[in-house]
């Protein structure tokens, strides 16, 4: 079974953009607590934010985050986001959810040539009856050496899920402050991520742009706020990408 990316921003810090500014304004002003917040309109809090990037002063942004719900990605995307260490994951459970049927992802390029595909769909097909039968004997080992059926087979699934491949579909849950996003985007919308990866961040950056776009005004990669730092790997499609990403 086939499934598509799917993302959803399921929680933010309330008004982002003001508390960020508040923090900002704190560094720089000698207003007490009670006051930091007066008049601080939407420009002037442009203006904090703006003062931030110029200074490259990023820790204020942190104090903000955002929650997103993603499923339809494969556990290949899974090992490379989860290397982003400063966020907060939960992911669905190989251990306690029996894959039946299992879903996964197919990269395009495979579902471009039809010998790749037919391949790749009659490997997924293989390894579920792998999966299915190895999972049958272990739980029959189990319950004939007296564990009750339903423990039987947690345990059994549990050793089963090893033959399960990278293309495996997995939902996450995940948070981020905003400096650790903005890293986040730095490094996985760059066309050097892979293709997967790169959809999920873009998807990502498109729905924060929405509730904070001066914040995320000149989030993506590199490129867009500056050089390219990948010398002689460069995709070269800065210009291209300026363009995609500072609408
Ligand atoms: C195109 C591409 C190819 C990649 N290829 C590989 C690969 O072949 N093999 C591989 O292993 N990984 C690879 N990675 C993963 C990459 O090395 C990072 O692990 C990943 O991008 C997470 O980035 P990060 O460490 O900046 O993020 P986070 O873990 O979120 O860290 C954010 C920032 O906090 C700071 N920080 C966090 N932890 C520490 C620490 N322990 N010490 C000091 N500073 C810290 C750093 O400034 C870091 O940039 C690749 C990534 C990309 C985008």
């Amino acid at each position: 079974m086939e499934t598509k990316l799917k993302v959803k921003l399921l929680a933010h810090t309330e008004n982002a953009e003001k508390i960020i500014a508040t923090a900002a304004k704190l560094c720089y002003s000698s207003s007490d607590i009670e006051h930091i917040q007066d008049g601080l309109t939407p420009e002037k809090t442009e203006s904090f934010l703006q003062r931030l990037v110029d200074l490259g002063h990023e820790s204020p942004i942190e104090h903000v985050t955002f929650t997103f719900g993603v499923e339809g990605v494969s556990r290949s995307l899974l090992a490379q986001i989860t290397r982003h260490r400063i966020a907060s994951y939960s992911v669905k459970s190989q251990r306690y959810v029996t894959e039946g049927q299992f879903e996964y992802v197919v990269p395009p390029a495979i579902k471009a040539d039809k010998t790749a595909y037919d391949k790749y769909v009659k490997t997924m097909e293989s390894i579920q009856k792998e999966y299915d039968d190895i999972a049958d004997i272990l739980k029959a080992k189990y319950i004939a050496d007296g564990i009750a059926e339903k423990a039987a087979e947690k345990i059994a699934i549990e050793d089963a899920r090893f033959v399960l491949p990278n293309a495996c579909e997995t939902k996450i849950v995940m948070t981020f402050n905003a400096r650790s996003l903005m890293n986040m985007f730095h490094h996985r919308c760059c066309e050097r991520a892979q293709w997967e990866i790169r959809a999920m961040a873009d998807e990502m950056l498109k729905l924060v742009k929405e509730v904070a776009p001066t914040l995320f005004k000149y989030a993506g990669p590199p490129c867009v706020s500056g050089n390219c730092p990948e010398g002689k790997m460069s995709c070269g499609k800065m210009l291209e990408k300026r363009e995609k990403y500072l609408c």
